[in-house]
């Protein structure tokens, strides 16, 4: 493992972990594990108002259920920003001692007053510098930065960004209550976590500048930037939970496989040549931040839907019948304890299922035997004659020797040349009788997984119940 790369992921524990955050986890991730460097986690958890223990479970499930291993951070102490207020404390008296910081006593009042002032002539608001030379030894502790000039972010991404200084302002850096303040609680770990990279959203850069004046004030060297642009919804105003689901879990709950979304995470915004589906090992080879555009990605979720859908394909149906129980139960229905028969009925469903939920969905009829059927097709099937022929189905099914998809075909198809029936009759008649619908997957083996009993059973009640309604019409 280099130990010269070393990324981090601090999301701030105040909710559900979202798509953009998940990218750029997922971005840290790759970037580490393409160079054999550390991803660090940390929680920045300083605001204490918005910080919930909830929200710091959810987001490392969430980032389990990515598969986003770790190196460093929790449950290993001293990866929470509120395990770390001594070094934060160390710090700002440096920068006091050394004359890079100073105390300011100016009131909340008195900088709404020229917060307002400022407004009101359509300027931004910068701190009037007052106390600059007072000597005050208690307050805010603010940092003195040069007043003139300029400050360039050499940006992975972006290229060279220039803020002048003119638009920055003494920020704070511990609060008069000795809460230190995000931006210098960030400087101060990615300096002692030894962060290599700094690979964040963009809606980070404007904090850029005031991060490297704290950094040469304190005098460590820089790290390396890269801001990634935000993803966008359909309307490209920044994704919101007004385009819909924006949560990992949700899109969790939705049975999309996490291999799905790590696949789409990692095409927004990042592209290799025009391909669109990659593996994990593949995205670990060929991540790189020269690939990451510029401009803003567009969720798209009919692409995340054609990728579940295609990993949902691409993964041994053992595995999705262990990935698909929780779902089973869910959908309020009893999970088999047989995971190689469930895997034999996935392998019948794999190739339509968009989601592991659509999956369960349209494969019910294996798990419970259904209560209704489908009333137009009732009415047109389960005339006397066709329940008629339930009853002979019934029968011969119990007599047939092999009950696999291939004696049953063989069997049906006998008894359509005897009844001078077609043989896609008496599949859909069978059909509608056993799994309540008109669409399954290829009747014959939905037979056989069912097994003799149970679809002798079916056929029957399909019969009985069809009598009940035709005596009522
Ligand atoms: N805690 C910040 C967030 O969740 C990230 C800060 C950073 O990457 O520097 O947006």
């Amino acid at each position: 493992m280099s130990d010269a790369i070393r990324v981090r992921f601090p999301p701030s524990p105040s909710g559900h972990l979202h798509v953009g955050g998940a990218r750029t986890a997922l971005f840290n991730w790759l970037f580490a594990r393409h160079h054999g460097g550390v991803f660090v986690l940390r929680i920045e958890d300083t605001d204490r108002d918005r910080s919930t223990e909830e929200s710091i479970e959810s987001i490392l499930e969430a980032l389990r259920w990515l598969d986003l291993d770790w190196d460093e951070g929790p449950p290993a102490p001293g990866y929470r920003q509120t395990e770390r207020l001594e070094i934060y404390r160390a710090h700002a008296e440096r920068l006091l001692a050394q004359g890079r910081a100073y105390y300011c006593d100016c009131s909340p009042a008195e900088l709404d007053a020229q917060r307002q002032v400022a407004q009101r002539r359509g300027e931004t608001f910068r701190y009037s510098r007052r106390c600059r030379d007072r000597g005050l030894t208690q307050g805010a502790l603010r940092l003195r930065i040069p007043a003139e000039g300029e400050t360039v972010i050499q940006d992975l991404i972006h290229g060279p960004v220039t803020f002048d200084h003119s638009q920055l302002d003494d920020w704070i850096l511990v609060r008069s209550d000795g809460g230190p303040t995000y931006n210098f609680c960030v400087v101060v770990d990615d300096v002692t976590m030894r962060i290599s990279h700094v690979i964040r959203g963009d809606d980070h850069l404007s904090n850029t500048p005031k991060q490297v004046l704290c950094y040469q004030a304190l005098g460590y060297a820089l790290p390396e930037f890269a801001h990634v642009p935000m993803i966008l919804g359909p309307d490209r105003s920044r994704l919101s939970k007004r385009h819909g689901a924006t949560s990992v879990q949700a899109f969790r709950d939705a049975g999309v496989l996490p291999q799905a979304m790590v696949n789409y995470l990692a095409r927004l915004g990042w592209s290799h040549g025009d391909q669109e589906v990659f593996t994990r090992e593949e995205l670990i080879e060929y991540f790189d931040l020269k690939h990451v555009g510029a401009s803003g990605a567009v969720f798209d979720a009919a692409k995340l839907e054609w990728l579940s859908q295609h990993w949902i394909k691409q993964t041994p149906s053992r595995q999705l019948a262990e990935a698909i129980l929780p779902f089973v139960e869910r959908a309020g229905l009893r999970p088999p304890g047989d995971l190689d028969w469930l895997a034999r009925a996935i392998d019948t469903l794999k190739e339509r299922a968009k989601t592991l939920v659509e999956m369960v969905e349209r494969g019910r009829f294996y798990l419970e035997a259904p209560r209704t059927w489908e009333p137009r097709a009732a009415r047109e099937l389960f005339t006397p004659a066709g329940l008629d022929r339930l009853g002979l189905l019934a029968e011969r099914l119990e007599a047939v020797g092999e009950f696999d998809a291939e004696h049953l075909e063989g069997l049906y198809r006998e008894l359509a040349a005897e009844g001078g029936l077609k043989l896609v009759d008496l599949a859909q008649l069978t059909r509608l009788a056993v799994t309540g619908g008109t669409a399954s997957p290829p009747i014959f083996q939905v037979l056989a997984l069912l097994g003799r009993t149970e679809t002798v059973g079916r056929l029957r009640a399909a019969r009985a119940a069809g009598r009940v309604h035709g005596a009522a019409r």
